[in-house]
């Protein structure tokens, strides 16, 4: 069978199903798009999943690949760092990089997946499938079994290739552990997480300031904020389930009243509607799925949550399923479009990368809602940040090497924690940039990262 006319079907048209069916549409396959959810249109709405998401290096990176760039770029909200309300009271502002061009940039998920979806159809040989839910595969037969989300009825459709973009829970990643005796494990934390809305003032202007993403630390805790375009921001509460705090301890508008007061006063302030947010919006688990194999010879392949969902600390979940898109691509350019070549290279490049990001996401959980309030993190920020302009080609800031680059996530990961022990080092008996020997830390940098 030619490649041009292999027969490819995507379940799930999500962030990462939508960005593949532009991929491989355009190289010329036939592709099916099946997602559950009916379309979207104006009226539908987002609740229970993240409203916006930062995007960042690598999730460009992929999007300009795929020509997506320039429909994308309006709706961007640039965030240059991190606004910190301490507890008290006072704000700070930490920059994500040294240079202008270091920033992330807040995205609507609903926007940019309606984008993605349209110019996937664009392809002559897309076709997007709405209301219709996998529930079961049968790699014998070489067939999909369908429920039709509106009137339930049951259909069963023959497949190419599979490739299951379906998300954390997703169907075709548990077909494919069942089918090849493969092994999966979800790690939830035992903290969710719950979204509230910060609304815009007056004239739709944003009511803090709005290049930033805002995080109020509280240690074993947080709150955070992102832009949106219409003015409003989106909040997020994390939380510990059990507890107090904890949301089992939330239970009426007076305890949820006095622990925002308490603790959050700034925040409730510009949030006139926390009650009834609060009790409608559902909360959310936070999780960590890996598993193994994510292919099965030329026949099925998972990506994206469905093969290696993360906690979203370091915001890199859709920039990660993106970049699979980015290696994916890359892989066909390789192996001439040969899938068993490019399903087998796949797994073995992007599982340890995957697994890196996802300690990564989990650490940056405490990084955000603790450390950043300690002033030797500061410190070593303010070190790290003079290092890469002073040994550019040698030092990058762990931060800035997953956030602003393309170099593989394990690799960021090794070398981050060579850089923790240097700055550790550097550190030790200082407190401000200003008593550095740079030579002695330079040549500190150069003994480790020989
Ligand atoms: C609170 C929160 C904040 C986040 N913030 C960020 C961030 O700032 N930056 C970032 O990069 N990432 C972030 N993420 C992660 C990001 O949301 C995911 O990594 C991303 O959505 C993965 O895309 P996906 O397409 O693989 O999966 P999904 O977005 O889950 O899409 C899967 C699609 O498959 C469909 N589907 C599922 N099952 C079936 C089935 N059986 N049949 C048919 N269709 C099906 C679903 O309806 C859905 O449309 C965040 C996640 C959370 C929870």
């Amino acid at each position: 069978m030619s490649k041009q006319k292999r027969q490819i079907t995507i379940i799930g048209a999500g962030l990462t199903g939508a960005l593949l069916g532009v991929l491989l549409g355009k190289r010329g396959y036939r592709v099916d798009l099946v997602e559950r959810r009916p379309r979207q249109n104006k009226n539908s709405s987002d609740s229970g999943r993240s409203i916006n998401l930062a995007l960042s290096q690598r999730g460009i990176d992929a999007l300009d690949a795929a020509g997506m760039m320039e429909a994308v770029r309006p709706i961007l909200i640039p965030m240059k760092g991190r606004m910190l309300h301490l507890d008290t009271g006072r704000t700070e502002f930490s920059a994500y990089g040294h240079r202008p061009d270091e920033v992330i940039y807040s995205v609507s998920r609903r926007a940019l997946n309606r984008l993605l979806v349209r110019k996937a159809l664009e392809a002559p040989d897309v076709a997007v499938v709405f209301d219709q839910q996998l529930t079961d595969v049968n790699f014998a037969a070489a067939t999909i079994t369908l429920e039709d989300q509106t009137n339930r009825q049951i259909s069963t459709k023959p497949f190419g290739l599979l490739i299951g973009a379906d998300g954390a829970g997703s169907k075709v990643r548990r077909c494919l552990m069942e089918h090849t005796g493969g092994k999966s494990s979800s790690d939830f934390l035992e903290h969710n997480y719950k979204e509230l809305e910060i609304p815009a003032g007056q004239g739709g202007s944003w009511q803090i300031e709005k290049e930033a993403l805002h995080i109020w630390p509280r240690g074993d805790f947080m709150l955070i904020a992102l832009p949106n375009l219409n003015g409003s921001f989106t909040a997020t509460l994390f939380l510990p389930k059990q507890g107090n705090p904890g949301f089992s301890s939330l239970v009426d508008r007076e305890t949820v009243n006095e622990f925002f007061e308490t603790v959050f006063p700034s925040a409730k302030a510009v949030m006139p509607d926390l009650i009834e947010d609060f009790f409608t919006n559902p909360a959310g688990r936070l999780g960590t799925v890996r598993c193994t194999p994510w292919h099965d010879v030329d026949r099925c392949l998972i990506i994206g949550d469905a093969a290696h969902a993360i906690v979203p600390f370091h915001g890199q979940g859709m920039n990660c399923a993106f970049e699979d898109c980015s290696v994916l691509e890359e892989l066909l350019n390789k192996f001439d479009d040969n899938w068993s070549h490019v399903a087998k290279a796949f797994s073995q490049t992007r599982k340890p990368d995957a697994d890196a990001i996802a300690d990564m996401a989990i650490e940056n959980y405490t990084t955000m809602r603790e450390t950043v309030t300690d002033p030797k993190y500061g410190l070593k920020k303010q070190v790290g940040f003079e290092l890469e302009r002073r040994m550019p080609d040698q030092y990058i800031p762990r931060y800035s090497m997953v956030m602003f680059h393309r170099m593989p996530y394990s690799e960021a990961l090794r070398k981050g924690e060579i850089q923790k022990q240097v700055l550790d080092e550097i550190t030790r008996s200082i407190d401000s940039p200003d008593d550095i020997d740079w030579d002695a830390a330079i040549a500190i940098v150069k003994r480790h990262l020989r």
